[in-house]
């Protein structure tokens, strides 16, 4: 019985080698993907847009839109709309 066991000696070689290639691949995706964020500071997936009248960045759940533009405050929406 010394083929078989020599076979699944083989075997067992084989899955050992693959899953330390799928850990390492997995590594290298997730260090590329924290590089790959690392830059900006942003918190979630949420969208930053500019305040039409000042031009200030704010979180578009924070900003006011009206007539296709955001703005940073109802103040500065007034004062758009009244033209300075
Ligand atoms: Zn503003």
């Amino acid at each position: 019985m010394t083929y078989l066991a020599g076979a699944l000696g083989l075997a067992k070689l084989i899955l050992l080698i693959l899953a330390g290639l799928a850990v390492y691949l997995v590594l290298k995706n997730y260090k590329r993907r924290v590089n790959h964020n690392g830059g900006k500071a942003s918190r979630g997936d949420e969208t930053m847009v500019r305040c039409a009248e000042c031009g200030v960045h704010h979180p578009r759940s924070e900003s006011l839109l009206a007539a296709g533009k955001f703005y940073c405050s109802a103040e500065h929406q007034r004062r758009a709309n009244h033209g300075g």
